[in-house]
């Protein structure tokens, strides 16, 4: 058994009574203006920045004279201070590279609107919240519940740290770091497989099986070409025009579309991933950069709608929970082009033909099919490679 770092997201369930977090991090907000403003006349009277130590202090002391700052967790209001620092100390060492010739833009840390205050840490578990029972957390006393994506994982682990962050919907996420266990390299009863990622399919995996995208993106792709004419006709879409009430109406709802997408595929993913880390114990795929490049090419900016990266980000998170080995596949790998039959590496194919013929010995095959058969091969003699170097 290994032990590993990860940083889990979880969403907190809607129902719930948000304000009792909102006012919170509303004060963080208000504890970074002050702490921001006491930094920087400190550094304009004596030219030096101040210590942890230092502002630990002062901040606690306008603690115990603004009420409503005692809501807050004495370690969260640290960390507040914490993130301050860091921020002074990358503001230093940008202007160094300045220095160097660096084109940088850079200020110290600054005061914000309260609302744009997103989120609260709290340092140690145990302190400020706690893990109380399937799917519930207890933050400074008060219950949530969220839903566990991670079947149960955030009760077994070491948890560390908890960062609360609420997006402009005024969703509420957590995000965890912990330590957990995963089952390292017990592959049994699990097989491998190869997958190759295209726009028309999902995924086409080696043994056969075709994960199409789901239903609702194509839905959604009309609802926006929508939403966008219905901006384009209000007033405020050309340029110099003041924005009228209908148009900054138009805005937010495609915005409000454009995160509700965002998530429900962030979802989509998750769910994929824990289904294909139960199903396989060796996922290959292809070295995601490279295969961004290729598609580019072939397709334009279409690419990113479907966030590979996201996916394959989500599906390397997932993996190691359930001790699947994720390999990636080289960048000059030319899967698509090699016969599955006799190894025989062909011409450049046009990206809109589907079947691939061998020039070679005339084998004949769907093109994803085929190139998820080689990523897999691809892909095993990589890790036996790996393992004879490691041994
Ligand atoms: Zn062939």
């Amino acid at each position: 058994m290994e032990r590993k770092q990860h940083t889990l997201c979880v969403k907190l369930r809607k129902d719930d009574d948000f304000s009792f977090l909102n006012v919170r991090i509303n004060i963080c907000g208000a504890i970074w203006n002050a702490g921001c403003t006491i930094m920087r006349e400190y550094y304009k009277n004596t030219g030096k920045t101040m210590t942890k130590g230092m502002l630990y202090a002062q901040l606690g002391e306008m603690r115990k004279h603004i009420p409503s700052w005692s809501l807050v967790y004495s370690q969260v209001l640290q960390q507040v201070a914490d993130r301050i620092l860091a921020a002074y100390e990358l503001f230093f060492t940008n202007i160094k590279k300045k220095k160097n010739g660096a084109k940088l833009k850079c200020s110290p840390p600054k005061c914000h609107k309260i609302r744009k205050q997103k989120s609260m840490t709290f340092k140690q578990y145990g302190k400020g919240f706690l893990f109380t029972g399937p799917g519930e957390v207890t933050i400074q006393g008060k219950k949530f519940r969220y839903y566990d994506s991670y079947d149960g994982l955030l009760e077994q682990a070491a948890v560390h740290t908890m960062t609360v962050k609420r997006n402009s919907l005024g969703e509420i996420f957590l995000y965890i770091t912990c330590s957990a266990d995963t089952k390292g390299e017990s592959w049994e009863g699990r097989s491998a497989v190869g997958m190759d990622f295209g726009l028309k399919r999902f995924l086409t995996l080696s043994d056969g099986t075709v994960i199409e995208h789901p239903e609702f993106f194509k839905q959604y792709t009309k609802e926006i070409k929508g939403l966008n004419r219905a901006l384009s006709r209000k007033q405020g879409g050309k340029k110099g025009e003041a924005w009228s009430s209908g148009y900054k109406k138009s805005l937010e709802d495609l915005a409000r579309l454009h995160l509700k997408i965002a998530n429900q595929r962030r979802d989509w993913f998750y769910k994929l991933s824990r289904e294909l880390c139960k199903r396989y114990s060796i996922i290959c795929i292809e070295d995601l950069n490279m295969k961004a490049m290729q598609m580019h090419k072939h397709w334009g900016r279409k690419v990113s709608d479907y966030a590979y990266s996201e996916f394959v980000l989500i599906l390397k998170g997932i993996a190691e929970k359930f001790g699947t080995a994720v390999v990636e596949v080289g960048t000059f790998f030319p899967s698509t082009r090699t016969c599955n039959e006799c190894g025989h590496v062909n011409d450049k194919m046009a990206p809109d033909i589907r079947t691939f013929v061998c020039e070679e010995c005339g084998y004949t095959i769907d093109r994803d099919l085929g190139a998820a058969i080689n990523i897999l091969s691809e892909g095993l003699r990589i890790l036996r490679e790996t393992k004879a170097d490691s041994a």
